[in-house]
């Protein structure tokens, strides 16, 4: 359907061989909300800064009613006038597998896509394991089940693929990558322990994701198991579950004595429906990759989860940055395929390269189209590499002015779960007309990469409360470009973020932390000063660098770094491994065993409005 004042009157647009999905709605004068639309619709979760190839903007523009000019660099078959031939292979491929996508005869119903997540050790390995031995879709005897990365499941003449990976961080790892195939999250709590840390994140990365969440009460079987503890945890964390009034499911299961597994398929299966899991397998394949290696004898091996169209052999396909022709289809049984169709696992070879995780498949015309997507797709993310990265509080409030954003959303992560009532109170006090402040996700304790990838997938940005970042989490959050911002004050974090609203945030002082030493010996100078002997443990010591002094994984006081010292002399810096003297400007309490953390700071203006 065309817009109002059908754009197509205004002629064929020309599109760049990459573009951010802001530009793009710019150039075809649409809310850019309707261009992720539209990329969701293909199974692309991009954000506003976030670059994408030519093909799939021209997707998108055609989409919403748009005509898009050849590009003369895909070798073309344009017209010596400059217009495209209506022959051209790739666009006349495109205008039909979107007419398909639109007709809703086409659409066929699916099979859900399942993650199973929870705490460590309340059972989501067994749990998969169960499911896969007695429910497997062995359809021929004999046939033995490969580990692929996703399984097919039958219940009642019904599919339900589980994704063999557990956890939450593999899910939400993809879904950094752009890539959503979950349909239903299955969250395992133990009975007999109860809601722990890791089940309340698991919760939170699957609202993040609007996943619906079906919870397995497992264990079930050991005597000590107590179903009212597990549904009271669950109902503090503002899980309901239905026997308690809310919409949640809860299914009783033991995976070990294997009780409560049709009962568990069932209920996925009525969440399913509700979901209404469509998908048109006449058109040319999009998938995700779920796993791959590069196995000796037959090169790269990648499993791709279909989620519309169908997989042939025969295919070209691009794939992240890679490119191939699908030589051999496998289903889970090892078995060879000629087509895999929506929401079936399949194992491809062919490929030229060995994908990652997350990677989009997406089934293209040829192999000279396919390559071209692959040179611009590598172009794109060296630009975004150098260019824009994702929301910052920096770019909030253009993106508020533009209409872009309804939504700050936050992963708040204090030192004691104490705080966190107050702060997320305070936070959502901040929220406008304009803007709601939603908090994604709250715990107690250190920034992990596992808050990162949250905050990467979902757009957020992760506010440390009085807590420290883990170095992994640290070396995420700069390459997945996630705002990370550190607070010991709460009013400096309640200030920076209603300025943020305003459009009124300083230029921000932004933080390096440049390396850490352990203080192993304290020598007193004259009377007060103390000169601390130091052994630097990662990174370097930077004389007039900020001092953040850790004692038993507290911030105890923050200071500058006064003098430096190698045996006598006094130096800039020191490195990794180095003994060093250190005497800060104002305090001279350090303790032998003290961690001493050094850091920069950088004025950074505020991205233009
Ligand atoms: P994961 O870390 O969540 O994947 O947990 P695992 O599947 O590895 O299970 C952790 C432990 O709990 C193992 O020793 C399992 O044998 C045990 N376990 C798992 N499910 C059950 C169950 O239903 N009943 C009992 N009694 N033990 C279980």
């Amino acid at each position: 359907m065309a817009p109002v004042g059908d754009p197509r009157e205004r002629g064929a647009i020309e599109l760049p061989s990459s573009i951010t999905v802001k530009d793009l709605a710019d150039m075809l004068g649409v809310n850019p909300a309707d261009v992720i639309r539209e990329l969701i619709k293909s199974g692309i979760f991009a954000n506003i800064n976030q670059g994408i190839d030519r093909e799939t903007a021209s997707l998108v523009a055609e989409e919403l009613g748009y005509e898009v000019a050849e590009a003369v660099a895909a070798g073309s078959t344009a017209g010596s006038d400059g217009t495209a031939a209506e022959t051209a292979p790739v666009s006349a491929a495109t205008k039909e597998q979107l007419f398909e996508e639109d007709d809703p005869s086409l659409l066929q119903p699916r099979a859900p896509i399942v993650t199973v997540m929870g705490h460590v050790d309340h059972g989501k390995t067994s749990l998969l394991d169960a499911i896969r031995t007695t429910k497997v879709a062995a359809g021929e005897r004999g046939g033995i089940t490969q580990h692929i990365g996703a399984s097919e499941v039958v219940k009642d003449g019904r599919h339900i693929v589980f994704l063999d990976t557990p956890g939450h961080e593999a899910f939400t790892a993809m879904r950094a990558r752009g890539a959503k195939v979950t349909d239903i999250a299955v969250v395992v709590v133990a009975a007999d322990d109860g809601v722990m840390p890791q089940t309340l994140e698991a919760i939170d990365h699957a609202r993040a994701a609007k996943v619906p969440i079906v919870i397995a009460l497992n264990k079930i079987d050991k005597p000590d198991a107590n179903p009212d503890r597990v549904k009271n945890g669950l109902a503090e964390a503002g899980v309901v579950v239905e026997e308690y009034g809310g919409d949640v499911p809860m299914v009783a299961v033991s995976a070990k004595a294997r009780t409560g597994l049709d009962e568990l398929l069932e209920m996925i299966i009525l969440v399913a429906d509700l979901l209404e899991l469509k998908a048109n397998p006449k058109r040319p394949a999009i998938g995700t990759i779920v796993e791959a290696e590069l196995d000796k004898g037959r090169g790269p091996v990648a499993t791709a989860l279909v989620s519309t169209g169908t997989l042939r052999v025969g295919d070209v396909i691009v794939v992240g940055e890679t490119y191939g022709k699908v030589r051999a289809l496998e289903n889970g049984l090892g078995k060879r395929i000629t087509k895999a169709g929506p929401s079936s696992p399949a194992v491809v070879l062919g490929l030229a390269d060995v994908p990652q995780a997350g990677d989009i498949l997406r089934v293209v015309a040829d192999e000279k189209t396919a390559r071209t997507m692959v040179e611009e797709r590598r172009t794109a993310t060296a630009a975004r590499s150098e260019g824009s990265g994702r929301a910052t509080l920096e770019d909030l409030y253009a993106q508020i002015q533009a209409g872009q954003t309804k939504e700050l959303r936050i992963i708040l992560k204090t030192d004691v779960s104490g705080s966190l009532g107050a702060i997320t109170h305070a936070l959502q006090q901040l929220s406008t007309d304009e803007v709601r402040i939603n908090v994604l996700h709250e715990a107690a304790g250190d920034v992990t990469d596992n808050d990162i990838m949250l905050a990467a997938a979902s757009d957020a940005i992760v506010v440390a409360f009085s807590t420290k970042v883990t170095d992994t989490a640290r070396r995420a959050a700069e390459s997945e470009k996630v705002d990370v911002r550190q607070y010991d004050i709460i009013y400096k974090l309640t200030d920076d973020i209603s300025a943020a609203l305003r459009g009124m945030l300083e230029p921000e002082q932004v933080e390096t932390v440049e390396g850490r030493a352990e203080v192993r010996q304290i020598f007193k100078v004259g009377k007060v000063a103390v000169i601390a002997g130091c052994y630097v443990t990662d990174g370097r010591i930077v004389r007039g660098g900020g001092a953040r002094v850790w004692r038993g994984g507290k911030v105890v006081l923050t200071d500058r770094i006064e003098s430096l010292r190698r045996f006598r002399d006094d130096v800039r810096e020191v490195a990794t491994t180095f003994e060093c003297g250190i005497g800060l400007a104002g305090s001279n309490n350090l303790i032998e065993g003290d961690i001493i953390e050094c850091f920069t700071q950088q004025m950074v203006s505020r991205a233009a409005g």
